[in-house]
């Protein structure tokens, strides 16, 4: 009968709920804290966010197993502007947006009507991926659940971001921010199409000048304006003359308009073709000498001023570019200009070793390059930045700064040009494409009197460094992520406009902004419990009541009262709050690295004593779909609930966890599916199979499969301990097959007929530590179990203290020898008439595990081993056979370190009696004749081919006839 999987999980998610286990109060036990990075609810889930919290949830029914009191909570994140943008797209009644809703959501569309009022919007989608998450299993405790619009919340966010404003870390000020113009609002990752962070460049505007008139040029070499010897414009493009502030400057149209968001006056005064400006003279702000302005292609209006300096001992396209003049590759220059280009000379102002006289010379030869359109030129230009940049000296040429490195010269020239008023800062973004989410090209603004949350702060960045180094990060590789990012953090937007959210509780014109209210919210989760019975109301929480909660401030009793509750109540929440903090663990997305999860850190130990601050991040990777990236655009969706109904919750947990180690690209395709959905049918029906627990066997295999089941459950836990879900889940589902059926194959060829208390036992352990992963058809296989308690409230199964290495070891010598056997029969394709088999001389066992010895403390040289064992009475047959030294050697050095251990620890092992004993039926069973087996030593021994003498512990000699 085909299992429906969609009834196994409505079956069990009844029964978890009507037993609100997953409800969690402070008890007696240890606790774990695991949270989740909520969502923001504007569309609904699809199954790569499924990953996140799948991990989240396995990690929290681990940890229950192992006898934690865990709490998993859930909340939801309607702070921000991309909802509201939504709405405003309903109410201009936007085809696309709403044909989205209808084919691609599913969203009624009595539902879709009401979608003009943004919170709507968030409120359907919220109800949609609450039931998804229940849909998939995730055992969160609902009770404390909440939205960040609710009144509640809002006092919490009020009374951060006071504290943050009593530290002196919310700080007013002009700052640079990623701007979009349609929307006025600073963007931050979340608010760009493709989410990408806006970072700046800053750039020194030198201004070089023709009387009157201002030539300013962008750059970021300041210290080359000794080596200048022209200005670059490019004759194509239609220059701007603008009044900017007080002066007059010449600069493209797209640097006077980003001017404008950097406080500067602007007025257009005028067009100026570039062509018109060819062969005029310029005068150096800094000293007597005049440059002449020349035509170049590679010169853009969107990078600077749209005007260069030419530094061309330095600058390979400026190098190349005079060449291009001088040899008559740029046509629209007239000859007697030509005639003077030609005298010009390149500057050398830094000495770098490994170049010559004229750096740009050496690399433009090197690489073959013969024009200035050469792509080649972004490499060697890179490539003398970084060599100048860290290993440059300035020479004479420049003056006052001769013999100073350049990597510290650059702030001090700029200081020295701005104290004569001749330059300027301008920024601009690194990435010149960056788009809002409304399509419109962000800039750089230069927000005056805005609020930030001020991360340039040297001591509040140190002390989230103490933290993230105390910290356990998962994967560990992440951790330097986290360094750099602290680096180039600087202030940050917090306040915003327009969106949903709290308002600035001192300045009522701007709202917390989304990455602002979201970063010590997991506090709030202690609380939101008595909020949602409503034991404590919104009104009644105020910051006296807070300081008491967080950190015990004030005087109980006179707090209760001004919040309305009694005392014990109080101290309920309070010891609510004391017993779940801090964070255990916090799971989120790999994009959430360079801002959410530094923020979360940053805000924690800005706001909690250290013995609050988190303990762990884990970070993963995102799900591909057939190997692609999922989007809207590629048509590769598949909403989670969607999923769910057509293949049950736990193959989709299941496929999403099994394809990638944490920091991967999980592949998510139908065959993995498939597969899985056969595995756990297959492991369902072993259950009904195998339900008697039964006795135990003590032959040598019984105790061998219960040494190897306690091994898998050290692997698996070893595993789920790192986060290694991909390899907890491979050791679980597949890594005990090899070893069942090597018993089996044993057990059937003794005929047995006792097993079935070794496979109930098996199957057991191999179905708790599934659990936590597949959660519903877990439940459904230990009750198929004769189980009368559920799974997920068993315990973690327990490697046995001591396993039996003598039996491990007895098990893989009859194994190896049976595949040697094979190997045999198959390269010489004999029907064997008789197997014979020779086991070593029993000072070869003696010297075997001397030499074993002597690998596990350090010693590898067959000499030194074959002078030592010779001296020893019990092993001085060596010197007959000093080759057997170096082969055993060999075999023990060809194994891994672990397997050393575990055969030094079992000792010698009677080979001749476990073959004797054990191999016999094994044999009998895979060719139906006798097995002899002789001692080497053996006198009267059948050995025609003179092979016993080639046998050596673990590796017995065969013959075959
Ligand atoms: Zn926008």
């Amino acid at each position: 009968m085909e299992l429906s999987w969609n009834q196994v999980d409505e079956k069990w998610r009844s029964k978890w709920h009507d037993a609100k286990d997953f409800e969690t109060d402070p008890n007696d036990k240890p606790k774990k804290f695991i949270t989740v990075a909520y969502p923001y609810p504007n569309s609904p889930q699809h199954i790569g966010h499924g990953r996140t919290y799948t991990l989240a949830d396995v990690h929290s029914r681990y940890y229950r197993m192992k006898g934690f009191n865990v709490l998993f909570p859930m909340g939801f994140h309607y702070t921000g502007t991309p909802i509201l943008g939504m709405s405003k797209r309903v109410q201009a009644n936007d085809v696309e947006l709403i044909e989205a809703f209808k084919t691609l959501y599913n969203v009624p569309e009595d539902k879709i009507k009401e979608f003009v009022d943004p919170v709507k919007i968030a409120d359907y989608f919220h109800e949609e991926i609450k039931t998804g998450m229940i849909e998939m299993g995730y055992s969160i405790d609902w009770r404390r659940e909440f939205t960040t619009i609710i009144p509640a919340y809002q006092k919490f966010i009020e009374w951060q971001f006071r504290i943050l404003k009593d530290k002196n870390l919310i700080v007013q000020g002009n700052h640079p921010v990623g701007w979009c113009p349609n929307d006025q609002n600073p963007v931050s990752q979340h608010d760009t199409l493709g989410d990408v962070e806006p970072d700046f460049t800053e750039y020194i505007v030198i201004k070089f000048n023709i009387e009157d008139e201002i030539i300013p040029v962008a750059t970021l070499r300041p210290e080359t304006l000794f080596g200048v010897t022209n200005l670059w414009i490019n004759p194509e493009i239609v220059y701007k003359k603008v009044k900017v502030d007080e002066e007059t400057w010449i600069i493209s149209a797209e640097c006077a308009y980003k001017l404008e968001f950097l406080n500067k006056k602007i007025e257009i005064i005028e067009d100026i073709l570039g062509s018109e400006l060819i062969g005029k003279q310029v005068h150096s702000p800094t000293s007597e000498d005049e440059f002449l302005i020349l035509p170049a292609s590679f010169v853009t209006s969107t990078t600077g001023t749209g005007i260069v300096m030419s530094v061309p001992a330095h600058a390979p396209y400026d190098f190349q570019a005079l060449e291009d003049i001088k040899n008559g590759n740029q046509r629209d220059v007239e000859d007697s200009l030509r005639n003077v280009v030609r005298k010009i000379q390149p500057i050398t102002i830094i000495a770098t070793e490994g170049f010559g006289d004229i750096p740009s010379l050496d690399v433009i030869k090197r690489m073959g390059i013969t024009n200035q359109d050469d792509p080649k030129l972004e490499d060697a230009t890179k490539e003398i930045y970084s060599k100048e940049f860290y290993e440059g000296k300035l020479n004479s040429n420049a003056g006052e700064f001769a013999d100073k490195k350049i990597t510290f010269v650059k702030e001090e020239v700029k200081e020295w040009i701005s104290k004569t008023g001749k330059s300027d800062i301008m920024l601009e973004l690194t990435n010149e494409s960056v788009k809002c989410r409304c399509g419109t090209k962000c800039v750089v603004k230069l927000l005056n009197n805005q609020w930030f949350l001020d991360y340039a702060n040297k001591e509040w960045k140190e002390r989230a460094r103490e933290c993230f180094e105390s910290m356990n990060i998962l994967p560990n590789d992440i951790r330097t992520e986290f360094f750099n990012v602290l680096d180039w953090l600087r202030e940050r937007a917090c306040a915003r406009q327009h969106g949903l959210g709290t308002k600035v509780p001192w300045d009522n014109d701007w709202l917390v902004e989304s990455l602002a209210d979201s970063v010590i919210y997991m506090s709030f989760y202690t609380m939101a419990k008595f909020v949602n019975s409503g034991e404590i109301l919104a009104e009644n929480m105020s910051d006296e009541f807070f300081n008491y909660i967080f950190y015990g401030n004030g005087d109980s009793e006179i707090i209760a009262k001004g919040a309305k509750i009694t005392t014990e109540k109080l101290e309920e929440i309070r010891n609510e709050f004391l017993y779940f903090y801090p964070v255990d663990s916090r799971h989120s997305g790999r994009d959430l690295v360079p801002n959410h999860l530094t923020f979360f850190v940053l805000n924690h130990v800005a706001i909690f004593p250290k013995e609050n601050w988190p303990k762990e991040i884990v970070v993963n990777g995102s799900v591909l779909m057939d190997g692609k990236k999922m989007s809207k655009s590629m048509g590769n969706i598949i909403p989670l609930r969607d999923a769910v109904r057509k293949y049950g919750a736990d193959p989709i947990r299941l496929s999403i966890l099994i394809s990638a180690e944490l920091l991967q690209d999980a592949d998510f395709n139908v065959e993995i599916i498939s597969s899985i959905k056969n595995k756990l049918e297959s492991m369902l029906e072993e259950c009904i199979k195998f339900n008697n627990p039964g006795n135990i066997g003590i032959e040598p295999e019984d105790i061998w499969i219960q040494s190897r089941l306690s091994k898998l459950i050290s692997e698996v836990t070893d595993s789920m301990e790192k986060m290694r879900l991909r390899e907890s889940l491979h050791h679980i589902l597949y890594g005990f097959d090899s070893d069942l059926q090597w018993y089996m194959k044993r057990a059937n060829a003794k005929n047995r007929d006792d097993i079935s208390g070794v496979l109930n036992k098996v199957i057991s352990i191999r179905v708790s530590m599934l659990s936590p992963f597949a959660p519903h058809i877990a439940e459904e296989m230990w009750e198929k179990l004769g189980n009368s308690d559920m799974v997920s409230k068993s315990s973690w199964p327990k490697e046995e203290e001591q396993t039996d290495d003598r039996a491990i070891q007895n098990e893989s010598l009859l194994s190896s020898v049976m595949n040697d056997i094979s190997n045999i029969t198959k390269v010489t394709k004999i029907t064997p008439k008789k197997i014979i088999i020779y086991t070593s001389d029993n000072w070869k066992s003696k010297a075997y595990h001397k030499i074993l010895n002597g690998v596990i403390s350090g010693e590898t040289n067959v000499g030194a081993f074959i002078k030592e064992l010779i001296l020893q009475k019990e092993t001085e047959n060596v010197k007959k056979d000093p080759d057997f030294v170096k082969k055993t050697l060999k075999d023990i050095l060809s194994e891994p370190t672990e397997l050393r251990r575990t055969k030094m620890r079992a000792g010698e092992i009677d080979e001749s009696k476990i073959i004797s004993n054990e191999l016999s039926s094994l044999i009998e069973t895979d060719y139906g004749i006798k097995l002899q087996v002789f001692s080497e030593n053996d006198s009267e021994k059948y050995d025609p081919k003179n092979k016993a003498r080639m046998a050596r512990p673990y590796k017995p000699a065969i013959l075959i006839e």
